[in-house]
């Protein structure tokens, strides 16, 4: 579907803008499911030709895409023309980092959602736009590679567990949904992917803050030291001091940070904010 879409218009993937096109309609229908179980408003990130798409439309009351490349923007509105009359689709052509999703997210009925087979470039970035406008989404279900889908799914003392692991399970609840190998994308990528869901948390695990960022910055940017050294500057504490914050925590500064769950991480930081 995707190459012919393509083909019909004279157009190539662009490897820039992480263009790997889904080809397996059963894992878009299970993306669809996961995140519009129940209507609402999905705010899909990078909606290519509309493998996705067209399955969220089926499920959600409404749907909010935001398209960087101009050429397919151009192939969408052709080809959604009818749910777009119908104002159950917007599409937005421009760039979804440089975009306040607020708005488009809010634009429709609760609950919201965000959606999408990331650009694999700045998966990072849009993972980090989810945690940061949380409070907002009820769930977020992407496709990322199957390292990244890892690293989110991680439990602690894990080589995968990182900060990446520790600000999104801060806000969401995370499960992996499928793996979809390479030879389910046209163009193949050089890895297999994996579609995590996101579902937010009625009491988050930790408060998304500069304390919390310190601390996570300064126990992974280290990940051999113990606690002690790896937190020994962060916030300009005595070695007194900061046994004492620590002890107040439970935390065993002997540790590394990789051991310390969430929760850990989070007492720590309200001892920084005093
Ligand atoms: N959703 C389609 C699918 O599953 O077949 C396409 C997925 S493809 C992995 C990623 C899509 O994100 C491409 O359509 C690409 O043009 C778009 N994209 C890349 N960077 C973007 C950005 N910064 N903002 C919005 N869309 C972007």
């Amino acid at each position: 579907m995707s190459a012919s879409l393509l083909r019909a218009r004279g157009l190539a993937p662009k490897k820039a803008l992480g263009q790997n096109f889904l080809l397996d309609a059963r894992a878009a229908e299970r993306i669809a499911e996961a995140a519009a179980p129940s209507g609402g408003t999905v705010l899909e990130i990078g909606p290519g030709t509309g493998a996705l798409t067209r399955p969220l439309l089926a499920r959600a009351g409404r749907v909010v895409a935001v398209e960087r490349d101009p050429d397919l923007f151009a192939l969408l509105g052709e080809e959604l023309k009818e749910p777009i009359a119908e104002g159950r689709l917007e599409l937005h052509q421009g760039d979804a980092l440089a975009m306040d999703w607020l708005p488009l997210l809010t634009s429709g009925p609760a609950p919201r959602a965000i959606a999408g087979n990331l650009p694999y470039l700045i998966t990072g970035r849009l993972l980090e736009r989810a945690v940061e406008l949380a409070e907002h989404v009820d769930r977020a279900v992407v496709m990322v590679q199957l390292e990244v889908a890892e690293r989110l799914v991680a439990e602690p003392s894990t080589k995968e567990y990182g900060a990446l692991t520790v600000f999104v399970q801060a806000a969401f609840d995370v499960e992996r949904l499928l793996v979809a190998k390479a030879g389910a994308f046209f163009p193949r990528p050089q890895v297999d992917s994996a579609v995590v869901v996101l579902v937010r948390r009625v009491a988050p695990r930790a408060k998304e803050d500069d304390a919390l960022r310190a601390l996570v910055k300064g126990a992974f940017g280290q990940r051999r030291k113990t606690l002690r050294n790896a937190w020994r500057n962060v916030f300009g504490w005595s070695t007194e001091e900061l046994a004492a914050r620590a002890a107040r925590a439970g935390i065993d500064l002997d540790r590394r940070g990789e051991t310390l769950a969430v929760e850990a991480f989070e007492a720590m930081a309200r001892e920084a904010r005093g």
